[in-house]
This record gives structure tokens, sequence and C-alpha cells, in this order.
């Protein structure tokens, strides 16, 4: 297949953009990137799809969603993030059935799918989820994951806050869940099993310890939320002695297989112990915003040289999984934080939302750019619309002008997940009347009062 007549942001190690473009494919990768005559002319006989001169970018890499809060975007609005968890969110998830995970987990990928996501990692799969029946869905749906399975003993501050009885389980059964679904999805392109520990003050020392001796025996990577407040700080200085980033050196949990999300309270120690390890740090921009708990330093974190992907959290937390609308807050609250309109520009966030994620989820090799022998992830959007009038730049367009409902055309792996906005793989019309039933009876179910402050007729 030719998709043919396009400008392309390749993403490439020149970061070439390419005018009077187009994409040949050939099964599931890329077998040409250039202009638009050269590309056909070596490709003769093959189908064409014209894209209207719109623009081409490798498809977004969302390093940190969860999928089964989705269905409770705006269930938790304008509360501290422990009246969150412990009054609204765990209850509501503690008393989830089979069925609201998988539509809650479908609902996330047709927002996902529609805002040009092809890739993500979602951190927090408890027992109750069902991590094998989650993977079906998703491979089903087309998107590639990683999924790191949680994993807990307590043991550290969060005992505090306990999860609800109805997410509790042994750690020993999940690390046998997750080393049995890994075995099952053994040598998958689409998806993949981590050992995702539940923040530092989830987990006691020991457990921390016994994971990544795990994961480096399976060749598994690691994921947690890390350095989320300043109250896991103070935590850590008190509980083990030492700073954030000098506890993971300890425990040995640095490197190119670990991926840490938030990372808002990090400081200068911290990330000069980060550079050069080769760990990822996941900036989630509107999540932690919009419950006021901090900030990252993206500046910082990329002038040390440490990768920087992006995610959108979890609709429970910032109401929406489009992460190309949450792009320009990456680099606003970065300007807005540094009294600097100069730092972390739109080229930046988009590296960050592509290759970054890529590399985060540790599959720089086979998307996160659009070049010859990788994967065709790619994906177009319309640019017919008025925040592309002028396009003096695509790259600053894209980041701080456009919405995922620009996302005209989504492909993974060669397959296309969505055409002129219909998807392919997902019965949309279905999954949203399911979530909609879903959420109502959970409501009814566990007496949680629904959040509304106005007065409704
Ligand atoms: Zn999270």
């Amino acid at each position: 297949m030719i998709y043919d007549n396009c400008t392309v942001i390749t993403m490439d190690p020149g970061r070439r953009i390419i005018t009077d473009a187009a994409i040949a494919t050939q099964g599931a990768s890329i077998t040409a990137v250039g202009k638009s005559d050269a590309v056909r002319a070596a490709h003769p006989g093959e189908s064409v799809r014209d894209l209207h001169g719109w623009l081409v970018l490798p498809g977004l890499v969302d390093g940190h969603i969860h999928l089964p809060q989705a269905m409770l975007r705006g269930s938790a609005d304008e509360v501290p993030l422990w009246v969150w968890m412990a009054e609204r969110i765990f209850i509501l998830e503690g008393n989830y059935t089979p069925a609201d995970v998988q539509a809650s987990t479908r609902l996330a990928l047709v927002e996902m799918i529609k805002a040009g996501t092809t890739a993500f990692l979602e951190t927090l799969i408890l027992g109750r989820h069902d991590l094998a029946s989650l993977v079906e869905v998703i491979a089903d749906s087309g998107v590639r994951a990683v999924l790191p399975r949680a994993i807990t003993d307590g043991g550290g501050y969060l005992d505090e806050s306990p999860l609800h009885p109805g997410l509790d389980e042994p750690h020993t059964e999940a690390i046998a869940d997750a080393l049995a679904v890994a075995r099952q999805v053994a040598g998958s392109e689409h998806v993949r099993i981590w050992l995702g520990p539940r923040s530092t003050g989830g987990c006691s020392e020991g457990l921390l310890r016994e994971l990544v001796v795990l994961a480096r025996r399976e060749g598994m990577g690691l994921c947690q939320h890390y350095a989320m407040t300043d109250r896991e700080k103070r935590y850590i200085r008190e509980r083990h002695g030492c700073g954030q980033v000098e506890f993971l050196e300890r425990l040995d949990m640095l490197g190119d297989n670990v991926v840490l999300v938030h990372a808002c309270a990090l400081d200068g120690d911290d990330i000069g112990r980060l550079a050069g390890t080769g760990t990822s740090v996941v900036h989630c921009p509107t999540g932690p915003a919009k419950m006021g708990s901090g900030v990252t330093p993206v500046k910082e974190l990329l002038e040390a040289g440490v990768n920087v992907a992006l995610g959108t959290d979890a609709a429970a937390a910032n109401n929406g999984a489009d992460l190309i609308r949450d792009l320009k807050w990456v680099a606003y609250l970065q300007k807005l934080a540094h009294h600097d309109p100069t730092v972390v520009t739109a080229e930046q966030v988009l590296e960050m939302a592509t290759i970054g994620g890529a590399h985060a989820l540790g599959l720089g090799e086979l998307t996160g750019s659009l070049e010859e022998g990788k994967r065709a992830d790619f994906i177009v959007v319309r640019t017919d619309g008025p925040g592309w009038v002028p396009t003096l730049n695509p790259v600053a367009n894209f980041v701080y002008s456009t919405t995922g409902a620009d996302v005209d055309t989504v492909v993974v792996g060669g397959r296309v997940l969505m055409e002129d906005r219909a998807l392919t793989t997902l019965d949309e019309e279905r999954v949203l009347a399911e979530a909609r039933d879903a959420v109502a009876d959970l409501y009814r179910r566990t007496g949680v009062p629904a959040p509304v402050s106005w007065p409704v007729s």
C-alpha cells in the first residue's frame, strides 16, 4: 500500500519533514518514506490512498494510562489525592465486575485510537482486572501495549491508605500471574508484560529487591509510580536515610528496563543520579496539575539527557485519554515554572510523545519514527480545519493548535485501526453504550454519591 500526497514528520534521527511525500508499506512494515514521485516509481502497481495533502506522523505513545479508570471520568474531581483514592476511585474500582473492567478498557481503547495513540503503558493492573482477559481485549484492538502487573505488599506509607479489599491481593499471586501471562504472550510484538511495583510507598524493600532480580532473570521491564509528591520524598528520607534515586541505586533498580512515572518531586541530586542510567521518566502534565500535586522537572531531565515520555494518566484523574490535547500543557507548564518561554519547545514535546515514548516502552527499534524497516505505526491528521491555517511550522500546529479530533486515520503494524474516523476493530457505539450502562449500575451498587455540585432537575 502507498499512502500518498501528504507531509510526513518522520521523527527519524535527522528529524526530516518531507512535503509532497508518500509512505509505502508491505505487511507490518514501512518499505519507503520519501518524495511521492520517487516512492511511487519504486513501487509500480501498488494500491494508492490519497491523503489530500494532510499530515502523517508516527503514532503517539501514551506512557501512562489506567484502563480500568477510563469509565470513572468525572468521578473524583476537585478532591485531594487521598480522598480521590480512598473515598471514591478505589471503592468504585474495588466493586468492578469482570464485565466492568472490559467495558472500561474498551472505552479507553476507543478514546486512544480516536486520538492517534498507537502504543501505551498501563501500570496498575491488579488481580480484579484479570490481566489475561485484558490481554485478549487489547490484542483484538490492534494497539500495542506494555502491561506491568501491579504488585504490592504494603510495607510503606501507603499502609495509611490501603487498597480497597476488592483490589487487595497477596503479592505472591500477583507475581505468579505476571509470569504466567508473560509466558503466554512471549514473542508478541503487540503485548508485553512487565512487573509493576505499586510505588515505593506501597512495597517493602525486600519485595522491591525481589522484583529487580526477577525482572533481570525474565528479561522484563519494571515500572512504578515514583517521587509523586514531597510526602514520598520525606518517607524515603526518614525510612531509608537517603534520597529517592539514591534509594533506587541501592536497590539496583535503575536501567533501560526501568520506567518511573510522574517523578514530580525529583531534586537536583535525583536527576544527577538518573543521568546516564538509561532509566526513563514518564511525565503526565494534566493529572498531577489537576490534583495540584506537582510538575515533573522536564526541562532539567532533558538537559541531563534523561529519556522522557508522556502520559495521559487516567480519565479518573485528568478526564481523558486524548494525548494530543495534553501536548501543549507539557511545554506550557515548563515555561510557566521557569518564567521562560524558550524552554521545552514544540519539537521536544513531539519527541517525548513519539520516539521518547517508544524508547521508554522498549519499542524504540520497532516504532516511534517513520523509517524504512520500522513497523508501519502512523497516524494521518487532517489539516483542512481552521487550526491549521496558516501552517508555518506543522510541529507547532500539531502540538499547540490541534486535538485528537483531527486524527483521520490510524495504522498499527500495517493494520488500519481507523479510517475516516471510523474504527475497524472496535464497535464504537456499542462500547460507549456498555460503559454508560456499567457506570450507572456501579454507582447504584456501591452507593457512592454522584459528584454533582449544582441542582439538577
Ligand atoms: Zn498512575
